[in-house]
């Protein structure tokens, strides 16, 4: 009964800035700032594949929200200003580079294949990897030569990136261990943030199970996006289980709606 489900729809008075695969930016409140919608829609191999799962916008939007919030209180800078709803958030309008940035710990995926390492290797240390965002050529590997020949992004601002990216991996790598997860590898986008005459490079986009390869420490069993990409189904109860252990969903409760949950008191 599809029509009993709480349906969202989104406010057509505002200017739709951007549509991508999984997010719609919009114009935001005040100038510099923009809202970030998280659809449902789940894509993989370049749009090749695309499902529609109820929820997963909402668990992103909140498990991303708590990423970036630790990262801003932490002193990394991100574009995040602060969570809307249940599945919008307010941020700064940045200048997107248009590299995906792929930290990795442990070797899985494209790395993987490409090297004929084993998945779930150990990596000698972390790797950095950067990736030209082209759907039109499969976002391709590009090195720090690319990235500075085409000014994609400035020597000093790949020094930035590469300094972030190395924050954000520890951050990330120690708030999910304390939760039982092994974070294997991730990708992040950065922006320009200009303030006044200065411009300085932040996070941007979203980091949440789409983006992430997150490993339970005991099983391996992957609470990620993988699970879309290899069929293996159970994508929302995978991304709930996340939310859970970041303590930012109450236990037993999923956001297909299924209504409040009764909290009795044992006392
Ligand atoms: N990733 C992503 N978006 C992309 C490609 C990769 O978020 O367009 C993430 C992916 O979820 C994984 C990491 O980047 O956490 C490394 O992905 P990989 O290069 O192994 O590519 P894949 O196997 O996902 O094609």
């Amino acid at each position: 009964m599809d029509f009993l489900k709480p349906r969202y729809t989104p406010m057509n008075r505002r200017r739709r800035i951007y549509e991508g695969k999984a997010k719609v930016l919009y114009e935001g409140p005040e100038p510099g700032t923009l809202i970030q919608h998280f659809k449902d829609d789940a894509t993989a191999f370049n749009a090749k594949k695309h499902e529609v799962i109820d929820g997963k916008g909402v668990l992103n939007n909140r498990i991303s929200e708590f990423v970036f919030q630790n990262l801003n209180d932490i002193g990394v800078p991100t574009h995040f200003i602060r969570r809307l709803n249940m599945r919008e958030q307010l941020i700064r309008e940045v200048e997107i580079i248009p590299l995906e940035v792929v930290v990795r710990n442990v070797a899985a995926g494209s790395l993987a294949q490409k090297l004929g390492i084993e998945e779930g290797t150990q990596l000698p240390r972390s790797i950095i990897e950067f990736y030209y965002k082209n759907d039109a050529l499969n976002d391709p590997m590009v090195s720090e030569e690319h990235v500075t020949a085409f000014g994609w992004a400035s020597p000093q601002e790949i020094d930035d990136i590469m300094a972030l990216a190395i924050r954000v991996n520890d951050f990330l790598s120690g708030l999910f261990l304390g939760v039982g997860i092994r974070l294997v590898d991730f990708k992040m986008e950065c922006g320009r943030l200009w303030e006044n005459d200065t411009v300085r490079i932040v996070v941007a986009d979203e980091i949440s199970p789409d983006s992430c390869r997150l490993w339970d420490i005991k099983s391996n069993d992957k609470l990620d996006k993988d699970r879309f990409r290899r069929d293996m189904g159970g994508l929302v109860e995978a991304y709930s289980e996340v939310a859970r252990r970041l303590g930012i969903l109450p236990e037993q409760e999923t956001p297909n709606g299924r209504g409040p949950v009764l909290v009795t008191s044992k006392d």
